[in-house]
Protein backbone atom coordinates (compact mmCIF):
# COMPACT_ATOMS: atom_id res chain seq x y z
CA UNK A 1 0.00 0.00 0.00
CA UNK A 2 1.37 3.06 -1.09
CA UNK A 3 0.09 6.42 1.43
CA UNK A 4 0.37 10.17 0.21
CA UNK A 5 0.90 12.11 3.61
CA UNK A 6 0.00 15.52 3.16
CA UNK A 7 0.46 18.46 5.74
CA UNK A 8 3.59 16.77 6.74
CA UNK A 9 5.86 18.47 10.08
CA UNK A 10 9.23 16.62 11.17
CA UNK A 11 7.26 15.32 14.36
CA UNK A 12 4.62 12.91 12.16
CA UNK A 13 7.72 11.31 10.53
CA UNK A 14 9.05 10.17 13.61
CA UNK A 15 6.51 7.33 14.09
CA UNK A 16 4.64 7.16 10.57
CA UNK A 17 8.32 6.62 9.14
CA UNK A 18 9.08 3.86 11.78
CA UNK A 19 5.99 2.05 12.06
CA UNK A 20 5.23 2.02 7.92
CA UNK A 21 8.28 -0.58 7.82
CA UNK A 22 6.63 -2.64 10.56
CA UNK A 23 3.07 -2.97 8.61
CA UNK A 24 5.34 -3.00 5.28
CA UNK A 25 3.79 0.10 3.69
CA UNK A 26 5.59 2.97 1.65
CA UNK A 27 4.77 6.36 2.92
CA UNK A 28 5.32 9.24 0.60
CA UNK A 29 5.40 12.58 2.78
CA UNK A 30 4.32 15.93 1.08
CA UNK A 31 4.55 19.50 3.21
CA UNK A 32 1.49 20.59 0.97
CA UNK A 33 -2.08 20.86 2.01
CA UNK A 34 -4.54 18.94 0.84
CA UNK A 35 -6.68 20.77 -1.31
CA UNK A 36 -7.82 20.65 -4.95
CA UNK A 37 -4.80 21.67 -6.65
CA UNK A 38 -2.24 19.37 -4.51
CA UNK A 39 -5.09 16.59 -4.61
CA UNK A 40 -2.50 15.42 -7.50
CA UNK A 41 -0.13 14.21 -5.72
CA UNK A 42 -1.84 11.63 -4.30
CA UNK A 43 -1.89 9.86 -8.06
CA UNK A 44 -0.73 6.66 -7.94
CA UNK A 45 -1.62 6.03 -4.32
CA UNK A 46 -3.58 3.75 -2.13
CA UNK A 47 -4.50 6.13 0.19
CA UNK A 48 -3.77 9.46 1.62
CA UNK A 49 -3.54 10.72 5.37
CA UNK A 50 -4.99 14.23 6.21
CA UNK A 51 -4.74 16.17 9.46
CA UNK A 52 -7.14 18.89 10.71
CA UNK A 53 -6.97 21.75 8.45
CA UNK A 54 -6.64 20.31 5.44
CA UNK A 55 -10.04 21.57 3.33
CA UNK A 56 -11.26 17.93 1.97
CA UNK A 57 -14.14 19.08 -0.49
CA UNK A 58 -16.55 17.66 -3.42
CA UNK A 59 -13.80 18.53 -6.46
CA UNK A 60 -10.86 16.86 -4.53
CA UNK A 61 -12.51 13.91 -3.15
CA UNK A 62 -13.73 12.90 -6.56
CA UNK A 63 -9.93 13.37 -7.98
CA UNK A 64 -9.29 11.36 -5.69
CA UNK A 65 -11.66 8.61 -6.56
CA UNK A 66 -10.85 9.28 -10.45
CA UNK A 67 -6.79 8.67 -9.61
CA UNK A 68 -8.22 5.17 -7.50
CA UNK A 69 -7.43 6.50 -4.52
CA UNK A 70 -9.49 4.22 -1.82
CA UNK A 71 -9.25 5.55 1.59
CA UNK A 72 -9.11 8.68 3.63
CA UNK A 73 -7.38 8.29 6.61
CA UNK A 74 -7.94 11.30 8.97
CA UNK A 75 -4.93 11.27 11.50
CA UNK A 76 -7.09 13.24 13.90
CA UNK A 77 -10.32 12.91 15.88
CA UNK A 78 -12.31 16.04 14.53
CA UNK A 79 -14.04 15.51 10.85
CA UNK A 80 -15.55 18.99 10.31
CA UNK A 81 -13.03 19.48 7.98
CA UNK A 82 -14.25 16.83 5.32
CA UNK A 83 -17.65 17.07 3.12
CA UNK A 84 -18.48 13.35 4.17
CA UNK A 85 -21.59 13.31 2.06
CA UNK A 86 -19.42 13.59 -1.24
CA UNK A 87 -17.26 10.63 0.43
CA UNK A 88 -20.64 8.20 0.43
CA UNK A 89 -20.38 5.07 -1.87
CA UNK A 90 -17.31 6.73 -2.91
CA UNK A 91 -14.15 6.66 -0.59
CA UNK A 92 -14.13 4.84 2.89
CA UNK A 93 -13.15 7.83 5.58
CA UNK A 94 -11.04 6.49 8.85
CA UNK A 95 -10.13 8.61 11.59
CA UNK A 96 -8.02 8.67 14.97
CA UNK A 97 -10.92 9.12 17.70
CA UNK A 98 -9.04 8.88 20.64
CA UNK A 99 -5.69 8.84 20.34
CA UNK A 100 -4.96 10.63 23.81
CA UNK A 101 -8.07 12.59 25.57
CA UNK A 102 -5.65 12.62 28.91
CA UNK A 103 -3.61 14.73 26.77
CA UNK A 104 -5.75 17.22 25.68
CA UNK A 105 -7.67 17.54 29.41
CA UNK A 106 -4.12 18.16 30.95
CA UNK A 107 -3.54 21.26 28.41
CA UNK A 108 -6.39 22.21 28.67
CA UNK A 109 -6.11 22.61 32.55
CA UNK A 110 -2.47 23.92 32.10
CA UNK A 111 -3.66 26.73 29.97
CA UNK A 112 -6.92 27.14 32.75
CA UNK A 113 -4.06 27.51 35.58
CA UNK A 114 -1.55 29.59 33.72
CA UNK A 115 -4.44 31.86 32.84
CA UNK A 116 -5.70 32.02 36.04
CA UNK A 117 -2.16 32.37 38.36
CA UNK A 118 -1.08 34.60 35.36
CA UNK A 119 2.53 32.49 35.05
CA UNK A 120 2.97 33.40 31.18
CA UNK A 121 3.15 36.95 32.86
CA UNK A 122 5.40 36.31 36.26
CA UNK A 123 7.87 34.22 33.44
CA UNK A 124 8.37 37.25 31.46
CA UNK A 125 9.23 39.52 33.94
CA UNK A 126 11.53 37.52 36.04
CA UNK A 127 13.30 37.04 32.82
CA UNK A 128 13.68 40.57 33.15
CA UNK A 129 14.63 40.55 36.75
CA UNK A 130 11.39 42.21 37.50
CA UNK A 131 10.35 40.27 40.58
CA UNK A 132 7.33 42.42 41.10
CA UNK A 133 3.95 40.30 41.99
CA UNK A 134 1.49 43.41 41.26
CA UNK A 135 -1.19 42.43 38.28
CA UNK A 136 -0.77 38.58 39.21
CA UNK A 137 -3.78 37.73 41.55
CA UNK A 138 -5.82 34.64 40.58
CA UNK A 139 -8.49 33.28 42.53
CA UNK A 140 -8.52 29.88 44.48
CA UNK A 141 -10.24 27.14 42.91
CA UNK A 142 -11.50 24.99 45.61
CA UNK A 143 -15.17 25.77 45.74
CA UNK A 144 -15.39 27.55 42.75
CA UNK A 145 -17.81 26.15 39.97
CA UNK A 146 -16.05 24.68 36.81
CA UNK A 147 -18.24 24.16 33.62
CA UNK A 148 -17.81 21.66 31.07
CA UNK A 149 -19.60 21.44 27.53
CA UNK A 150 -19.70 17.94 26.08
CA UNK A 151 -18.53 15.14 28.43
CA UNK A 152 -16.86 12.65 26.15
CA UNK A 153 -13.72 10.98 26.18
CA UNK A 154 -11.82 14.40 26.81
CA UNK A 155 -14.75 16.31 28.96
CA UNK A 156 -14.59 13.39 31.21
CA UNK A 157 -11.09 13.40 32.36
CA UNK A 158 -11.61 17.17 32.92
CA UNK A 159 -14.32 16.21 35.15
CA UNK A 160 -12.11 14.53 37.36
CA UNK A 161 -9.07 16.55 36.98
CA UNK A 162 -11.27 19.54 37.85
CA UNK A 163 -13.35 17.57 40.84
CA UNK A 164 -9.65 17.15 42.06
CA UNK A 165 -8.81 20.55 42.86
CA UNK A 166 -12.25 20.97 44.81
CA UNK A 167 -14.58 22.69 42.35
CA UNK A 168 -18.11 22.10 41.99
CA UNK A 169 -18.46 20.47 38.58
CA UNK A 170 -21.10 21.26 36.24
CA UNK A 171 -21.81 19.79 33.10
CA UNK A 172 -23.91 19.70 29.91
CA UNK A 173 -23.92 17.07 27.04
CA UNK A 174 -27.47 16.70 24.96
CA UNK A 175 -26.36 13.18 25.54
CA UNK A 176 -25.94 12.87 29.39
CA UNK A 177 -23.83 9.90 31.02
CA UNK A 178 -25.46 8.69 33.51
CA UNK A 179 -22.70 6.72 34.73
CA UNK A 180 -20.33 10.09 35.75
CA UNK A 181 -20.69 11.34 39.22
CA UNK A 182 -21.65 14.91 38.24
CA UNK A 183 -23.92 17.22 38.04
CA UNK A 184 -25.63 17.45 34.50
CA UNK A 185 -27.85 20.67 33.95
CA UNK A 186 -29.05 23.03 31.08
CA UNK A 187 -26.74 24.54 28.92
CA UNK A 188 -28.51 28.05 30.42
CA UNK A 189 -27.45 27.09 33.95
CA UNK A 190 -24.08 26.01 33.33
CA UNK A 191 -23.57 29.63 31.56
CA UNK A 192 -25.06 31.45 34.68
CA UNK A 193 -23.27 29.60 37.30
CA UNK A 194 -19.75 28.58 36.52
CA UNK A 195 -16.54 30.59 37.16
CA UNK A 196 -14.80 28.82 34.19
CA UNK A 197 -16.42 27.16 31.51
CA UNK A 198 -14.61 24.67 29.03
CA UNK A 199 -15.21 23.37 25.61
CA UNK A 200 -15.03 19.63 25.24
CA UNK A 201 -17.70 18.77 22.52
CA UNK A 202 -17.08 18.47 18.39
CA UNK A 203 -18.06 21.03 16.02
CA UNK A 204 -21.02 20.53 13.81
CA UNK A 205 -24.01 22.70 12.86
CA UNK A 206 -25.46 22.16 16.07
CA UNK A 207 -22.28 23.12 17.91
CA UNK A 208 -21.16 26.09 15.82
CA UNK A 209 -20.83 29.67 17.89
CA UNK A 210 -22.23 27.74 20.97
CA UNK A 211 -20.54 30.54 22.51
CA UNK A 212 -21.89 33.77 20.93
CA UNK A 213 -23.15 37.04 22.14
CA UNK A 214 -25.83 35.62 23.52
CA UNK A 215 -24.17 32.34 25.71
CA UNK A 216 -21.60 34.94 26.54
CA UNK A 217 -24.23 37.48 28.07
CA UNK A 218 -25.41 34.95 29.94
CA UNK A 219 -22.35 33.92 31.83
CA UNK A 220 -21.23 35.77 34.91
CA UNK A 221 -18.50 38.19 35.02
CA UNK A 222 -15.46 37.50 35.47
CA UNK A 223 -15.45 33.89 34.26
CA UNK A 224 -12.69 32.09 32.35
CA UNK A 225 -13.01 30.27 28.92
CA UNK A 226 -11.24 27.45 27.64
CA UNK A 227 -11.53 26.24 23.98
CA UNK A 228 -9.19 23.51 23.26
CA UNK A 229 -11.95 21.94 21.14
CA UNK A 230 -12.82 23.61 17.76
CA UNK A 231 -12.16 27.09 16.79
CA UNK A 232 -15.61 27.27 15.29
CA UNK A 233 -17.64 26.80 18.76
CA UNK A 234 -16.71 30.47 19.38
CA UNK A 235 -18.10 33.24 17.53
CA UNK A 236 -14.56 35.13 17.50
CA UNK A 237 -16.14 38.96 16.34
CA UNK A 238 -18.70 38.44 20.25
CA UNK A 239 -15.25 37.24 21.93
CA UNK A 240 -13.46 40.21 21.57
CA UNK A 241 -16.76 42.12 21.80
CA UNK A 242 -17.02 40.49 25.39
CA UNK A 243 -13.24 40.51 26.29
CA UNK A 244 -13.30 44.48 25.47
CA UNK A 245 -16.56 44.91 27.44
CA UNK A 246 -14.51 43.38 30.58
CA UNK A 247 -16.87 40.25 30.63
CA UNK A 248 -13.88 37.44 31.12
CA UNK A 249 -11.02 37.30 34.02
CA UNK A 250 -9.83 35.14 31.32
CA UNK A 251 -9.33 33.12 27.96
CA UNK A 252 -7.49 30.82 26.74
CA UNK A 253 -7.97 29.12 23.15
CA UNK A 254 -5.43 26.60 21.68
CA UNK A 255 -8.09 26.42 18.50
CA UNK A 256 -9.47 29.66 16.27
CA UNK A 257 -11.99 29.79 13.55
CA UNK A 258 -9.44 30.62 11.08
CA UNK A 259 -6.90 28.91 12.56
CA UNK A 260 -6.17 27.01 8.69
CA UNK A 261 -4.55 29.95 7.58
CA UNK A 262 -2.35 30.59 10.73
CA UNK A 263 -1.54 27.66 12.76
CA UNK A 264 1.21 24.96 12.73
CA UNK A 265 3.09 27.48 10.41
CA UNK A 266 5.83 30.35 11.30
CA UNK A 267 4.03 33.31 10.30
CA UNK A 268 6.44 36.05 12.46
CA UNK A 269 7.85 37.53 9.27
CA UNK A 270 4.48 37.98 7.55
CA UNK A 271 1.45 41.42 8.21
CA UNK A 272 -1.21 39.34 9.68
CA UNK A 273 -4.25 40.64 7.77
CA UNK A 274 -7.13 38.57 10.06
CA UNK A 275 -8.17 41.63 12.32
CA UNK A 276 -10.12 39.43 14.98
CA UNK A 277 -7.04 37.63 15.99
CA UNK A 278 -5.05 40.35 15.99
CA UNK A 279 -7.21 42.28 18.61
CA UNK A 280 -7.53 38.90 20.42
CA UNK A 281 -3.51 38.83 20.77
CA UNK A 282 -4.02 42.21 22.03
CA UNK A 283 -5.46 41.73 25.39
CA UNK A 284 -3.60 41.10 28.66
CA UNK A 285 -5.85 38.31 29.64
CA UNK A 286 -5.66 36.06 26.49
CA UNK A 287 -3.63 33.08 25.89
CA UNK A 288 -3.82 31.42 22.07
CA UNK A 289 -1.55 28.32 21.25
CA UNK A 290 -1.62 26.84 17.91
CA UNK A 291 -3.57 23.58 18.20
CA UNK A 292 -1.29 21.68 20.33
CA UNK A 293 -3.40 20.22 23.00
CA UNK A 294 -3.11 16.62 22.05
CA UNK A 295 1.09 17.54 21.59
CA UNK A 296 2.89 14.26 23.49
CA UNK A 297 5.08 12.05 22.27
CA UNK A 298 2.05 9.44 23.22
CA UNK A 299 -0.70 11.13 20.90
CA UNK A 300 1.92 10.83 18.68
CA UNK A 301 2.55 7.15 18.27
CA UNK A 302 -0.91 6.32 19.14
CA UNK A 303 -2.08 8.56 15.90
CA UNK A 304 0.72 6.93 13.81
CA UNK A 305 -0.10 2.98 15.00
CA UNK A 306 -4.10 3.97 14.71
CA UNK A 307 -3.83 5.35 11.36
CA UNK A 308 -2.04 2.32 10.04
CA UNK A 309 -4.13 0.08 11.80
CA UNK A 310 -7.42 1.60 10.13
CA UNK A 311 -5.60 0.84 6.61
CA UNK A 312 -4.55 -2.46 7.44
CA UNK A 313 -8.02 -3.32 8.31
CA UNK A 314 -9.17 -1.78 5.42
CA UNK A 315 -6.83 -3.77 3.11
CA UNK A 316 -7.62 -7.09 5.16
CA UNK A 317 -11.09 -6.68 5.16
CA UNK A 318 -11.56 -6.76 8.38
CA UNK A 319 -14.49 -4.35 10.89
CA UNK A 320 -13.88 -0.95 10.12
CA UNK A 321 -13.95 0.16 13.73
CA UNK A 322 -12.75 4.09 13.11
CA UNK A 323 -15.03 4.73 9.73
CA UNK A 324 -16.67 8.14 9.38
CA UNK A 325 -19.90 8.37 7.64
CA UNK A 326 -22.01 10.83 6.20
CA UNK A 327 -25.36 10.82 9.11
CA UNK A 328 -28.22 12.74 7.24
CA UNK A 329 -30.09 14.65 9.33
P1 LIG B 1 -16.16 12.63 22.16
O1 LIG B 1 -16.85 12.29 20.89
O2 LIG B 1 -15.69 11.52 23.04
O3 LIG B 1 -17.11 13.57 23.05
C1 LIG B 1 -17.82 14.65 22.55
C2 LIG B 1 -19.02 14.88 23.46
O4 LIG B 1 -19.66 16.07 23.01
C3 LIG B 1 -20.04 13.74 23.41
O5 LIG B 1 -20.36 13.33 24.72
C4 LIG B 1 -21.24 14.40 22.75
O6 LIG B 1 -22.49 13.89 23.23
C5 LIG B 1 -21.06 15.85 23.17
N1 LIG B 1 -21.86 16.79 22.39
C6 LIG B 1 -22.36 16.65 21.15
N2 LIG B 1 -23.10 17.73 20.82
C7 LIG B 1 -23.06 18.55 21.89
C8 LIG B 1 -23.65 19.81 22.19
N3 LIG B 1 -24.44 20.43 21.32
N4 LIG B 1 -23.40 20.36 23.38
C9 LIG B 1 -22.62 19.75 24.30
N5 LIG B 1 -22.04 18.54 24.09
C10 LIG B 1 -22.27 17.95 22.89
O7 LIG B 1 -14.97 13.59 21.75
P2 LIG B 1 -13.62 13.86 22.55
O8 LIG B 1 -12.61 12.84 22.22
O9 LIG B 1 -13.95 14.16 23.96
O10 LIG B 1 -13.13 15.21 21.81
C11 LIG B 1 -13.88 16.41 21.87
C12 LIG B 1 -13.37 17.37 20.82
O11 LIG B 1 -12.04 17.77 21.15
C13 LIG B 1 -13.21 16.75 19.41
O12 LIG B 1 -14.42 16.83 18.69
C14 LIG B 1 -12.15 17.60 18.78
O13 LIG B 1 -12.77 18.64 18.06
C15 LIG B 1 -11.40 18.20 19.97
N6 LIG B 1 -9.99 17.79 20.03
C16 LIG B 1 -9.03 18.78 20.07
C17 LIG B 1 -7.69 18.44 20.13
C18 LIG B 1 -6.60 19.48 20.23
O14 LIG B 1 -5.41 19.14 20.06
N7 LIG B 1 -6.90 20.73 20.52
C19 LIG B 1 -7.32 17.08 20.13
C20 LIG B 1 -8.32 16.10 20.09
C21 LIG B 1 -9.65 16.47 20.04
Amino acid sequence: MKIAFYDTKEYDKVWFEKLAVEYGYEIIFYESRFVADTAILANGCDAVCLFVNDVIEEKSINMLCDMGVKTILLRCAGYDNIDLKACEGKITVMRVPSYSPTAVAEYAIALFLTLNRKIHKAYTRTREFNFKISGLTGITLRGKTAGVIGTGKIGKIMIEILSGFGMNVLAYDPYPDTSLNVQYVTIDELLKNSDMITLHCPLSPDTRYIINKNSISKMKDGVFLINTSRGGLVDTQALNDGLRSNKFMGVALDVYEEEDEYFFEDRSNDIIKDDELIKLMAYPNVIITSHQAFFTHESLEAIARVSLDNLKAFVDGAPLENEVKYQAK
